[in-house]
């Protein structure tokens, strides 16, 4: 659960980087960066923010912004149905980017977020830095970490499942939860239909 404050604060921080990054927005696409906490409720940590370029049923293209130091948890984008999972290329654009795949232990740069040992299984280490791209074949376990000025990444792949995605983390939920209460205290059991 992420607070307003915290998602106007990641998307402002979020922009910044962006137009560091070179990459030039549209109007009215600083507001549609989503800020995902992952249902972890440590968006500094544990997190990510999502701009959608576009999203179709066949293709996806998304700029990925890392905060200093943030992680994006470790998963698997599984085959649905008989469609196969989500094949993806990663590009980094800007700052660094750790990204761990299956393989040996070469973590060096990054860090496992504390107590997560057991849902970051992953060690292989790659230093992604600006025109480094990585291509995830679907089913394969990834996550991913942003150095210590962040990072901006294309992500560009096949169809979108977001909410499907596998986590190593059992505790991870793909769908933001938004805090009200910071907005002139809790709604009301039955005034959920605001909530999203
Ligand atoms: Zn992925």
């Amino acid at each position: 659960m992420i607070t307003i404050e915290e998602k106007n604060e990641a998307q402002r921080r979020a922009a910044e980087l962006i137009v560091r990054s070179g990459f030039v927005l549209a109007k009215g696409e600083v507001e549609k960066i989503e800020v995902a906490d992952f249902g972890l409720s440590r968006l500094s940590i544990e997190g990510a923010q999502i701009l959608t370029l576009v999203q179709t049923d066949r293709i996806g293209a998304k700029i990925i912004v890392m905060l200093p130091g943030q992680t994006l948890p470790e998963h698997r984008h599984p085959q649905i149905g008989t469609s196969p999972g989500k094949e993806e290329v990663v590009r980094v654009l800007w700052g660094s980017l750790f990204f761990y795949v299956v393989g040996t232990d070469t973590m060096v740069a990054g860090h496992v977020p504390d107590g997560k040992d057991a849902v970051y299984t992953l060690r292989h280490e790659i230093v992604m830095m600006p025109g480094d791209q990585i291509h995830c074949r679907p089913d394969e376990k990834h996550w991913f970490q942003a150095g210590s000025g962040g990072a901006v990444a294309f992500s560009f792949s096949s169809t979108v499942h977001d909410t499907l995605d596998v986590f190593t983390d059992p505790q991870v939920r793909r769908v933001t939860v938004m805090d009200d209460s910071s907005e002139g205290g809790k709604l009301p059991e039955n005034s959920k239909e605001r909530r999203q």
